[in-house]
């Protein structure tokens, strides 16, 4: 059977599990389901009540990146573990040895090579869910709901695909392309009303997060995407009564100025530009639009510098783990890549900004299309590398964490550490 994530000379689940067991079994299970993706089989499709579980969505603005199946529709938005634990992952073809998701004895279970690896659930689906805004949108079309956050995305299109620049790991306009979203623009009055009626729902989300695709134009590059941010955290915040409120944005990394603007102008309480890979040949090489506009230097001064302005533990930055491994130009081992990408994150930490990594998933509408994401243990490594990093220099990642976002694996250890 062809595969593109089980290599044979690689420690398996349950051998990583043995090796670490400093790290919870459920997270490593986290971090290799989302290696592997999931196919659902019609026997749990069958019994996903639309009422109670939150279904792969309507998203006018953003959607879900291109699953590694996009034949796959109206499945679950993602799966949560019994100790809370969540996990975001897609549907994916049998023949890449995805984990399956099947119903037995009463229990939605995940298995492998049809052995039941443990017992799993799905997202609730939220209260908000189905219900419209004054001008008629569906609320759960332009505010995606995570368990305990708010997930927005005013707008779909990244600028840097203009010229081709896109970074080669990421689907996002090519998916959008197909699926025809691509002018649709959030209004401030309907982000408004939809948060409004989110937080009715008590004890469910305790963060806002916001992003979309990078936007290069303005008087001096990004002020058009900072306008569009304030434009929206400023209707968002009408909701609260507090100077501040419990929010997060991933913009570009952006200038003082532009910092400072977002900053004093809303309620925005945390910082996030993510510099993908760690590395500045691999950074050239996987994000050149980020690379033309901003340059990895440059990109990681703007960084530190957001510190000075949202304050130390307030700041942070995504990579995409494994992708500096990717072929031909990545580091040649999984020992170099680790080694340097630790280096260069604590670099970051050590001034104040926190690093989190989502694990690569080489999509199919994406330029590393036919690429392999890293072994389960090189993840665990990672996690641990960064996490170690982190209580080293005493950061904080309370606004990212596995409650919030729940899309980091490293951030999953404040439970414990
Ligand atoms: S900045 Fe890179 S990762 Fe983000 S949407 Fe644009 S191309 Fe994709």
């Amino acid at each position: 059977m062809p595969t593109v994530n089980v290599r044979d000379e690689e420690l398996k689940f349950e051998d990583v599990v043995e090796k670490y067991p400093q790290i919870p079994r459920l997270l490593i299970l986290k971090i290799d389901v989302q290696r592997r993706g999931v196919y659902y089989t019609q026997n749990v499709l069958d019994k996903i009540d639309p009422d109670v579980y939150q279904l792969i969505g309507s998203n006018v603005f953003f959607a879900s990146l291109g699953a590694r199946d996009p034949k796959t529709k109206s499945v679950p938005e993602s799966l949560i573990l019994r100790d809370g634990t969540i996990i975001i992952t897609d549907p994916t073809p049998l023949d890449q040895n995805p984990y399956i998701v099947d119903y037995r004895d009463g229990k939605f279970v995940l298995l492998d090579r049809n052995e039941i690896v443990e017992e799993v659930d799905f997202w609730e689906k939220p209260d908000y869910y189905g219900k419209l805004t004054s001008s008629g949108t569906p609320m759960d079309s332009i505010v995606f709901a995570r368990p305990q956050r708010l997930n927005i995305t005013p707008t779909s299109y990244c600028y840097f695909w203009k010229n081709g620049n896109g970074c080669k790991y990421c689907d996002l306009v090519p998916h959008l392309k197909e699926d025809g979203v691509i002018k649709k623009k959030l209004t401030p009055q309907d982000a408004y009303e939809t948060v409004r009626e989110a937080i009715k729902q008590k004890g469910r989300f305790t963060n806002i997060c916001m992003t979309m695709g990078s936007d290069f134009n303005g008087e001096t590059p990004f002020d058009s995407e900072v306008d569009y941010y304030i434009e929206i955290l400023q209707a968002i915040g009408e909701n609260f009564k507090g100077r501040r409120f419990p929010s997060q944005v991933i913009t570009t990394a952006l200038n003082e100025k532009q910092l400072r603007r977002l900053y004093d102008e809303t309620g925005l309480s945390s910082y996030t530009s993510d510099i993908e890979v760690l590395n500045e040949e691999l950074f050239k090489w996987i994000c050149p639009g980020k690379e033309e506009w901003v340059g990895y230097r440059e990109w990681k001064r703007r960084l530190v510098a957001a510190v000075d302005i949202f304050g130390r533990g307030n700041v942070n930055s995504g990579i995409v783990g494994g992708v500096e491994l990717a072929k031909p130009r990545g580091f040649k081992t999984e020992e170099d890549g680790l080694k340097h990408t630790l280096e260069e994150a604590e670099d970051l930490m050590s001034k104040g900004v926190s690093i989190v990594y989502i694990v690569w998933v080489p999509r199919p509408m994406s330029f590393f299309r036919n690429q392999k994401n890293a072994s389960l243990e090189y993840y665990v490594k990672l996690t641990i590398g960064l996490n170690d990093l982190r209580e080293k220099y005493k950061l904080r990642i309370d606004f990212d964490d596995y409650r919030r976002c729940g899309n980091h694996p490293n951030s999953d250890l404040l439970r414990i550490f």
